[in-house]
């Protein structure tokens, strides 16, 4: 395991970063209020997933699948970056689905990551999205 097992400290720093970034974007009122009232617990998920998120319920794994976290930017390990991981599932927070890896790699929606690699809200192109709809139910990674 490169990175480290997450703790709430780690989420509690990351989570305000998530949602700032989602604020420089164009939100509707009701995904304003979702960002708002968005929570992130902890919890140990099936094999091989990073978050999965329930309505505003975003549940991250202890131990990144096993490749453990990079819980933060200033100090970059080999682990699963988490800021990334929380801004995508926020991202399902917000209704939007999962995008194709392959086709979109730099898309925050995309729909795995590696370790030690990073993506960011702002580099997504939001034309690739009906921005006010919302998603399914529970959306791995
Ligand atoms: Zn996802």
């Amino acid at each position: 395991m490169d990175g480290v097992a997450l703790t709430d400290a780690n989420v509690a720093r990351a989570l305000p970063q998530a949602i700032a970034a989602w604020e420089q974007t164009p939100l509707g009122a009701s995904q304003a209020d979702a960002l708002a009232g968005a929570s992130v617990q902890i919890a140990d998920l099936p094999s091989g997933l990073l978050g999965i998120t329930e309505g505003q319920s975003v549940y991250l794994s202890r131990d990144a699948a096993g490749f453990g976290w990079s819980p933060d930017r200033v100090t970059p390990g080999g682990g699963m970056d988490l800021l990334t991981v929380v801004e995508h599932e926020l991202g399902h927070v917000l209704g939007l689905v999962d995008v194709n890896t392959a086709t979109h790699p730099a898309d925050i929606m995309a729909d795995s990551l590696s370790a030690g690699q990073r993506r960011d809200v702002s580099d997504t192109i939001f034309s690739n999205y009906a921005f006010n709809r919302r998603g399914g139910s529970a959306l791995a990674v």
